[in-house]
């Protein structure tokens, strides 16, 4: 084995530049790295396997086994020793390859007279590309210098990829970043968007990653490293009176910049010729590496705080990375791993579309988009990685899909689906002012859900008759600290204002559960959906809320005011809750200020107990509202948030719209209004069927108002009622098959 020093890495390191720097073609420079790396790690062979599609590698250029077999030679991931190396991410080193476990025999190759094996994964940033394979005759183990030799090469190799080095006519790669890419996610918030790329933390791209200099990229090191140290040493002072959590996660930052390892790791990598960046860069991508295999959530959290600090210290160190003061481009539509309600409004609505690699349909980024009528699509496997700044990008939120770079083809369906939704949003447009009265002379009352200001102005433009379900919890989620009353006077007098008149319920509070705010200790619940939440915290902790049923009381001026309280599920919730209101009612009174001309007090109907509660308790409420997410998820024991399940049970389940009927019935005893506030209610064939159930008053996403009284003018729901209930005679699970047939010939 030739000498692995460090100084004879540095030597290697310059020798790729240098062939890097020469005008060959992408196949032929790579050609020439596989022979340099051969001849200096005095190995019979040396091979680059890149990944052709997401299971696929393939042999892209080698020294020393058969040329011919050079793009013909594939593998799927996991197979043979390079599959292993490439799906676990982990160096395989072995002096007896042909009877190492998973070896596979590869005839075109001829590598079977190489008895000695090392593979060592060639990736960035967590994002594997390939492998990078030195062979020997000889039988013996490799060094545990050389495996690292190995490594600092297998990251140059990495950012020659990223920068399109290997890229060119005959080439081993089609270019990265260029080519059309589809990718699945989880449909957020529904509805089509085409535009250019913005992304909200732009990747770093090291342009050197080899240097002359070891001793002034460890200055560079140094220098970064004490800034980034001083910076998180402001952090921790900032916060050293605040949220305790936060100072957990900044005394971790701080270990970790302190941390002696890492430190080392990053010095023997530019003692071996690796830039500063590019020595970061390495221990960032090992680190990723291992942050997809570990389990144990404490240390993925440690993981990914190192992950962070290297991102850190990689835009000190470039200057790059924070989009402050690039222009947004036309049709931006943002791309990130993950992002804060907070920061979403700042971007408000100039954005066309969202797309997050993480995230989920119910986290709070959501409910921003999702007020804000964004197409969003969540779960997109790797679009941070594949998208670039700029970038041409269509989003299909209704099908949870994006078309990054996309072909003609594709671009031409989209447009044409863009257009049939904008041909349908006109027709909405024209039936805005329209009752929603159906063909057998039935009226429906259409209302809003909102929750942030900016919905505020789609009640005139929706043709909504008022807002049946004001959220006030959004605006405590998007805050950083608590909302002060003066403040929520402000703005709920705000939101009667835009109405005009028309009515607003607005519900108190609703936290827990998947609502947390970041300024509350967080409860650590083994079931949060189930847990302490909603009412249950305004009665158990009642400061927060009398200071909000105040900001209520004021901010109506004299006004007739509507507030419901979510997730009661008892009659005695209910009462004492009221009982709040009215010891609040007789303070503001002593107080002089002026009250409410009419006040109702409502209560959510979100677990089935309630549809049991005492007759008592329907003659007492005011009006009670169906929460018909939470609902749904309790009745048939399916988590709301959970991909798994929350599709399996059909809201048209003939349990589920007999259970609707029967609080139908409870309340007309009562004579007590009902209305129905879940998703659903903004579901044209939901939406007509719960009408159908004896529902009067469905509130909806703004967007959703044209098409579903689009199709209750259209519907006879004393007909639709008999196929109901037809279908439930029948012994049919869900009435959808029925009620489709019957909606299809109108
Ligand atoms: C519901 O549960 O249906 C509801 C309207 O409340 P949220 O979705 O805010 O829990
Ligand atoms: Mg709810």
């Amino acid at each position: 084995m030739a000498d692995t020093t460090e100084s004879e890495s540095r030597k290697l390191l310059v020798r790729l530049r240098e062939a890097m720097a020469g005008d060959d073609a992408g196949q032929a420079r790579l050609d020439k790295i596989t022979h340099l790396i051969a001849d200096s790690m005095g190995t019979e062979v040396c091979s680059v396997y890149l990944f052709r599609d997401d299971e696929t590698l393939e042999l892209c250029a080698t020294e020393g086994l058969n040329t011919e077999s050079v793009h013909q030679t594939r593998m799927r991931i996991g197979e043979g020793l390079v599959g292993r190396v490439a799906r676990y991410g982990k160096v395989v080193n072995t002096p007896d390859a042909p009877n190492a476990k998973g070896f596979r025999y590869m005839p075109e190759t001829g590598e079977e007279r190489f008895s000695s094996f090392l593979g060592v994964p060639v990736q960035r940033l967590g994002e594997m590309l390939g492998v990078l394979v030195v062979q020997s005759r000889e039988a013996r183990e490799f060094s545990a210098d050389a495996v690292y030799a190995l490594e600092v090469v297998a990251m140059v190799i990495a950012e020659m990829t990223e920068l399109g080095a290997f890229v060119g006519e005959g080439a081993a790669l089609s270019p990265l970043h260029q080519q059309a890419v589809l990718v699945h996610g989880v449909s957020a918030q529904e509805g089509a968007a085409e535009g250019h790329v913005w992304l909200h933390e732009p990747r770093v791209i090291v342009t050197n990653p080899i240097a002359d200099d070891p001793h002034k990229e460890l200055e560079r090191l140094n220098e970064a490293v004490e800034e980034l140290r001083v910076g998180v040493d402001k952090m921790l002072e900032v916060s050293r009176n605040g949220d305790k959590e936060q100072l957990q996660v900044l005394e971790a930052y701080r270990m970790f910049a302190n941390s002696k390892g890492w430190m080392r790791r990053m010095e023997e990598d530019i003692a071996r010729g690796l830039s500063a960046e590019a020595a970061v860069e390495k221990e960032q991508s090992q680190a990723r590496a291992r942050m997809s295999q570990v389990q144990d959530a404490y240390l993925r959290e440690r993981l990914s705080d190192l992950d962070d600090l290297s991102n850190r210290l990689l835009r000190i160190l470039t200057g790059q990375g924070a989009n402050t003061g690039a222009e947004l481009p036309e049709n931006p539509i943002l791309i990130a791993r993950n992002i804060g309600p907070g920061d979403l409004l700042e971007y408000g609505r100039s954005l066309r579309g969202i797309v997050l690699e993480e995230g989920s349909v119910g986290s709070h980024a959501a409910i921003v988009a999702r007020a804000l009528a964004i197409p969003l699509v969540v779960n997109a496997k790797r679009v941070t990685t594949e998208a670039l700044n700029g970038d041409h990008i269509m989003v299909d939120g209704d099908q949870g899909v994006v078309h990054l770079r996309p072909d003609e083809t594709v671009v031409g369906a989209f447009r044409d689906k863009i257009a049939m939704q904008a041909k349908a949003q006109e027709r909405y447009a024209s039936i805005r002012d329209k009752p929603a009265v159906t063909t057998d002379g039935q009226r429906i009352n259409m209302v809003m859900n909102a929750g942030l200001m900016a919905d505020l102005p789609s009640l005139d433009g929706s043709g909504a008759e008022g807002v049946g379900l004001f959220r006030t919890e959004l605006q405590f989620l998007v805050r950083n600290q608590m909302p002060k009353r003066s403040e929520l006077v402000a703005l709920y007098k705000r939101v009667l204002d835009a109405a005009h008149g028309k009515p607003v319920v607005f519900r108190t509070l609703d936290i827990g559960s998947d609502k947390v705010l970041p300024y509350m200790k967080p409860t650590d619940e083994p079931n949060p959906a189930l847990g302490w939440r909603a009412i249950r915290v305004g009665l158990d902790k009642p400061g927060v809320m009398r200071m909000q049923l105040q900001a209520l009381l004021r901010s109506a001026e004299g006004r007739p005011l509507s507030i419901m309280f979510p997730f009661v599920a008892q009659f005695e919730e209910y009462r004492s809750a009221r009982a709040e209101v009215e010891k609040t009612i007789e303070r503001e009174r002593i107080l002089g200020h002026v009250l409410p001309a009419d006040l109702k007090i409502g209560a959510m109907l979100e677990t089935p107990s309630l549809a049991y509660a005492p007759q008592k308790f329907f003659d007492e409420v005011a009006f009670i509202s169906i929460g018909g997410n939470d609902l749904k998820q309790f009745f048939f024991a399916a988590d709301r948030e959970n991909e798994r399940v929350r599709r399996r049970y059909d809201t048209l389940n003939v349990s589920f719209l007999s259970f609707i009927e029967r609080i139908v019935e409870r309340c007309a005893i009562s004579g007590t209004p009902l209305s129905f506030c879940g998703e659903d209610a903004g579901r044209p064939v939901e939406a007509v069927c719960l009408a159908a159930m004896g529902i009067r008053t469905l509130s909806m996403r703004p967007a959703s108002i044209g098409p579903v009284k689009s199709l209750l003018l259209r519907v006879d729901l004393g007909e639709l009622r008999k196929i109901i209930s037809d279908a439930r005679h029948r012994g049919d699970q869900a009435v959808r098959p029925a009620v489709m047939e019957y909606l299809r010939g109108l």
